[in-house]
């Protein structure tokens, strides 16, 4: 049979997990309309704007004060421009009526921030908030992941999943646990030495807990992809939804690598959702 051209192009999931210059890691010129921009060219149905939420200080009432947590270690995470960020998502939303697009934030360690977390929301309503880990608690202080990694990477990592069980089982602000194994992207001599299977039990630990609240799980194409392996565990676990996520910093990585996603997660067993903004489902 010859290929024609108007062959139905194949459903492209929505990008739930993009940055822009409101993230305090993320330079000027990445725009949210560059960002529209690549979505609609790529064919993309929606696009979240979930900008790094990470706290320097914090409230009295939060867990990271109750456990004795004084600083963070780097420290050069910036808030949110709360007014700006909301006048460029109506802009978008205007520039863009082909394109859904949705407020967000990427919430790091949201179990340790809850008051801080839910005050933010208070102020800048969200559509998908991500739940991520950076960093751990060392000495008083919470240190970035990777720092810790190069002295000790087994013992972090497993450090790592049991913090992550943690915050999915002590807080539910978010709807997607973002980058379920971010250390992997740092592995000490290269991403391709480190071995998903030594980890398989802690995974399934962290999958349990996530199918089990009836939250997503992410594949994130910033970090080196998931294996089928690794999303077919969540699927044993009894989870239910799985998120797309690009993690871009800059607008042309908008949907990066998505069609290599896709068949991950497909030959994991899920399938497009109920409809094209829907995450992909069992
Ligand atoms: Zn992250
Ligand atoms: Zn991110």
């Amino acid at each position: 049979m010859e290929p024609t051209d108007d062959a139905p192009r194949r459903p492209r999931p929505p990008d739930n997990h993009v940055h822009t210059h409101f993230s305090w890691d993320t330079p000027d010129s990445s725009t949210m309309l560059k960002a529209c921009r690549r979505a609609v060219d790529l064919g993309l149905p929606a696009i979240a704007f979930t900008e790094h939420l990470d706290f320097t200080v914090w409230r009295d009432d939060d867990r990271a004060t109750a456990e004795g947590l004084l600083d963070r270690h780097p420290a050069q995470q910036t808030p949110i421009d709360v007014e700006a960020y909301a006048a460029e998502i109506a802009e978008a939303r205007e520039r863009f009526p082909e394109l859904r697009i949705w407020a967000g934030v990427e919430a790091g360690e949201p179990h340790l921030f809850g008051a801080s977390v839910a005050e933010h929301l208070r102020r800048s309503p969200a559509d998908r908030v991500l739940g991520s880990l950076h960093s751990l608690a060392d000495g008083g202080r919470l240190v970035g992941v990777t720092r810790l990694l190069w002295h000790e990477p087994d013992a972090t990592m497993r450090r790592y999943l049991a913090e992550v069980l943690d915050m999915l089982q002590s807080s539910d602000v978010f709807q997607v646990l973002a980058h379920c194994d971010f250390p992997r992207r740092y592995w000490p001599g290269g991403t391709h030495r480190y071995v998903e299977k030594d980890y398989e039990e802690e995974y399934r630990a962290v999958f349990r807990a996530l199918a089990g609240s009836g939250r997503a799980l992410e594949v994130n194409t910033s970090s080196p992809l998931a294996s089928v392996d690794q999303v077919r565990w969540f699927r044993e676990e009894g989870g239910d939804a799985v998120s797309f996520g690009s993690d871009a910093h800059q607008p042309q990585r908008v949907g990066d690598r998505f069609d290599l996603a896709v068949d991950v997660v497909e030959a994991a067993g899920f399938r497009p959702g109920r409809d094209r903004f829907d995450f992909w489902r069992r």
